[in-house]
């Protein structure tokens, strides 16, 4: 029989009718073993996810502040979704045990993690599945790092003697038994280490959109969704800004090959896209896949005179950024000119000592930093090998009147990087997005 892990965010159990099409679709399908709620999420736009709520009320009890009104606005949200329910579940010892924690500062991480905690207790109630405590299974090291070979062990074996099973999202434990969690938005990497211990057919990551979209719907009218995706498209799509999975949960599933699917609880019908590692199986009809891009970048540019015959020249201008402890995001390159794309956030007060350093271990003809760059990325397997991409990406700037000012292809292929000002950012990705797709 197949087994299926789905993961639902914040949104999907914000309330009590959340919960209600939650279930529904756990029912639906016997392979829907293994469940990893987030905690609540938002109801409305202007509403605080669950999560927010801990964290203040955290704050509080660290400033021995009095916390107990912000607490029980959190009771009450669990409160109103066991109360919609109909269930007649009794949560008060437990709220007392996190209350009293809380006053002996027990640690922002477990605050945090009490939302899924909890969640995760009645989501088990109510859906007759065994609750499984993510401490009890999920493990890091010394250092904070997650530690995949104890936790898979473990986790297999827990399990296996477990038809169904609720196991919250975003937290394990450290080894002296202190709760940790991973970054926020973790349930997403729960949800991919609990497919990976039991060699799940898939991943169902069930969320508030039907997927990845082909480009930012706040700039391209109604993008179409992508179907299918690999690995390594996601990736670069991501690195853009194309956020609706946790980066870090792509790996677990990826080293075991177990597909993810994004699905929308609110519109189950929907496909969703399809996550993948291999292309084989998947070949697209389309050339791109998706757009992605960002702005706030800036460009370090550097000119000297025969630079492409001194040796150690590049070298020396990353070491400069290193000692400042400023990643790199692009090194687009002449012959006798170095740029440097970075994001201008990284720069903040270090401006003048890069600019002198540089002139000092490179003595170069000038050197100069430039804001208001944005870049873009046109991803896609349907490129590769195939004819004309470029030309047309070129050719629907030049239409929009939009003047490139970087360019970056890969030997790999899958994608072409463009720089253009920050002011035609939106225009430039409407005008590729069109010429591909509609
Ligand atoms: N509840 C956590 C957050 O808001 C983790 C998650 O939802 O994945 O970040």
């Amino acid at each position: 029989m197949q087994v299926k892990v789905i993961k639902f965010g914040g949104s999907s159990l914000a309330d009590a009718e959340q919960f209600k099409k939650v279930a529904d679709i756990i029912h639906e399908d016997p392979a829907r073993r293994y469940v990893v709620p987030s905690a609540p999420g938002k109801r409305f736009k202007e509403d605080t996810k669950v999560t927010d709520m801990l964290y203040a009320c955290f704050e509080k009890a660290m400033n021995g502040e009095d916390f107990e009104a912000d607490f029980d606005r959190i009771i009450e949200r669990y409160e109103a979704i066991i109360a919609g329910l109909g269930l007649t579940l009794d949560m008060s010892k437990e709220y007392d045990r996190i209350k009293s924690a809380f006053a002996h500062r027990p640690g922002r991480d477990y605050a945090a993690s009490r939302g899924e905690y909890l969640n995760g207790i009645i989501l088990a109630n109510y859906l007759g599945f065994d609750f499984i405590d993510a401490a009890s299974v999920i493990f890091f090291q010394d250092n904070g790092s997650y530690d995949s070979e104890r936790t898979n062990v473990t986790l297999s074996a827990i399990l296996r003697n477990h038809k169904q099973a609720v196991i919250p999202g975003f937290y394990g434990s450290m080894p002296n038994g202190t709760i940790k969690t991973f970054s926020r938005g973790g349930s997403d990497i729960t949800g991919s280490i609990v497919a990976r211990a039991v060699n799940a057919d898939i991943y169902e990551n069930w969320t508030d959109v039907s997927g990845f979209l082909m480009a930012d719907p706040r700039i391209v009218d109604n993008p179409k969704a992508i179907e299918t995706i690999t690995y390594r498209e996601l990736r670069e799509l991501s690195y853009m800004g194309a956020t609706v999975l946790h980066e870090d949960a792509i790996f677990p599933v990826r080293f075991a090959g177990i597909p993810i699917n994004i699905k929308n609880t609110n519109i189950p019908t929907d496909p969703g896209t399809m996550i993948v590692s291999s292309t084989s199986d998947f070949s697209s009809d389309n050339v791109i896949t998706g757009i992605a891009g960002k702005k706030g970048l800036s460009v370090i540019n550097i000119e000297k005179d025969m630079m492409n015959a001194e040796i150690g020249f590049g070298r020396k201008v990353l070491s400069v950024l290193e000692d400042s402890n400023i990643p790199f995001e692009h090194l687009p390159s002449g012959i006798d000119t170095m740029s440097v794309v970075v994001n201008t956030s990284c720069l903040e007060s270090k401006r003048d000592k890069i600019i002198r350093e540089i002139c000092l271990k490179t003595t170069p003809d000038s050197v100069a930093i430039e804001d208001g760059l944005a870049l873009i990325a046109i991803v896609g397997r349907g490129m590769i090998r195939s004819k004309g991409t470029a030309a047309r990406v070129f050719k629907s700037l030049t239409n929009a009147n939009i003047n490139v000012r970087i360019v970056d292809q890969g030997s790999s292929e899958l994608n072409i990087i463009i720089g253009v000002e920050e002011h035609d950012y939106e225009n430039a990705l409407c005008a590729i997005y069109n010429e591909f797709v509609k």
